[in-house]
């Protein structure tokens, strides 16, 4: 009787111990997909090769739009050729491609120097 009492009560220890890992684990995927969420939504974009890519602020996005355009990266650049720049320097935001191809095509220099976008 004493036997299958300690058997008992060890069961119980097990099943709650169970429970423990289970709730715990449960709580650290749950944080793991948090953080995941986290790197795909707000701050990073992750691309299909595995790149985690910075997203900008809509005042930062333009100033890199522009630096990529006038120069950083070679002389007015055409609006698809600074979309894959920024990407390569590791930055991204969701109207990435609109607003290079409307910054290029809006470039008066562009324009003057007869670059055709
Ligand atoms: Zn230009």
């Amino acid at each position: 009787m004493e036997a299958r009492f300690a058997t008992q009560k060890e069961a119980r220890q097990e099943e709650l111990e169970a429970r423990f890992y289970g709730q715990l684990l449960g709580l650290m995927s749950g944080i793991l997909s948090g953080i995941g969420s986290f790197l795909n939504s707000d701050l990073f974009k992750r691309t299909p090769e595995g790149l985690a890519l910075r997203c900008l602020g809509q005042q930062e996005a333009m100033q890199v739009t522009a630096e990529v355009h006038k120069g950083v990266c070679g002389a007015h650049q055409e609006g698809v050729k600074m979309r894959w720049l920024i990407r390569r320097h590791g930055h991204y935001w969701p109207s990435i491609m609109d607003d290079c191809i409307q910054y290029a095509k809006g470039c008066q220099a562009c324009q003057r120097h007869g670059v055709i976008h």
